[in-house]
């Protein structure tokens, strides 16, 4: 589920649909958990649905373990940026890697997921890497790794309003959350 202090705007023509902030989000804030009513399609699911709707999910799902994830709501259109004010490390939330002000677009770098879609990247940041897909370049080695690992540190001093999303799931909690990654 993304933040509640954001919506789905038309963007451009190029780009289509994205997630647009409606209010500050500080640097430290989940903007999107994993929750109960996101799909999960198996390989097999997938493959065995119409073309229409597989080159319809291909835009919108993520992979991970053989499976496709498909958020249930605005999430799914958030776009890449080769430069994004978000990270997630393993498809269960994302964190403001950055402060982000209200009408700023909520972006993901798409190299961090395996994405069921190739195209050319027209990000606009200064360090964009000009292909995202198969066979593109993944986020410089490290690059989001340190603002990743300081925005986690915020966590737990940052005001939540995904919290009980992330706690309520067999009592989760920031020490487990945080427990997962090393420092650096
Ligand atoms: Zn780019």
């Amino acid at each position: 589920m993304m933040h509640p202090d954001t919506t789905v705007r038309w963007i451009d023509d190029d780009v289509g649909l994205g997630v647009v902030a409606t209010a500050t989000i500080p640097v430290g804030s989940l903007v999107w958990v994993r929750d109960t009513l996101d799909r999960v399609v198996s390989t097999h699911q997938f493959d065995s649905l119409p073309p229409l709707q597989r080159a319809a999910l291909r835009r919108h799902v993520w992979q991970e373990g053989g499976r496709w994830y498909l958020t249930w709501d605005h999430g799914r259109y958030t776009n890449h940026c080769c430069e994004p004010n978000c990270a997630g490390l393993d498809g269960e939330f994302d964190l403001a890697i950055r402060d982000i002000e209200a009408g700023d677009q909520i972006t993901n770098d798409y190299g961090w997921l395996a994405m069921e879609v190739s195209f050319a990247c027209r990000c606009g940041a200064r360090d964009c890497r000009g292909w995202i897909g198969e066979d593109s370049s993944s986020p410089p080695d490290g690059a989001l790794v340190s603002p990743y690992l300081d925005a986690l540190r915020r966590l737990p001093h940052t005001e939540q309003p995904l919290w009980p999303l992330v706690a309520d799931e067999d009592g989760v909690g920031f020490d487990m959350l945080r427990s997962r990654y090393s420092e650096p």
